[in-house]
């Protein structure tokens, strides 16, 4: 499935899968960034599960990926996993902006459709 992928986006699954993401917690331990609170509310340490799941800076952009694969969004293991809620997370990610610097434009569709 993996394969299949464009390489930024089969990149940065990889490091969300394995949680080696270029979010905040990761990079405190190894000094990188100064505190791991979210930058998008200040409110929490910006953890894999903030970010999919709770930061309420993405909320415009969560409804949205909700809506798309319903219950799924529950389990970060099932999102992460299953190709076809790959376009969602991605645009859920596109949509945050959270990686753009990093990663640059992540917008993607399903190489299944055509
Ligand atoms: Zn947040």
């Amino acid at each position: 499935m993996i394969a299949k992928l464009p390489r930024h986006h089969a990149s940065l699954l990889i490091q969300l899968r394995t949680c080696h993401i270029p979010l905040k917690q990761y990079l405190h331990q190894f000094k990188c960034a100064e505190s791991l609170l979210c930058e998008g509310c200040e409110q929490a340490n910006e953890t894999i599960e903030h970010y999919l799941q709770e930061c309420p800076a993405y909320e415009e952009q969560r409804a949205k990926f909700k809506k798309a694969v319903h219950r799924e969004l529950e389990s970060i293991a099932k999102v992460l996993s299953d190709l076809k809620m790959l376009p969602h997370l991605f645009e859920y990610i596109t949509g945050t902006q959270r990686f753009a610097e990093q990663y640059g434009d992540l917008s993607y569709s399903n190489p299944d459709d055509g």
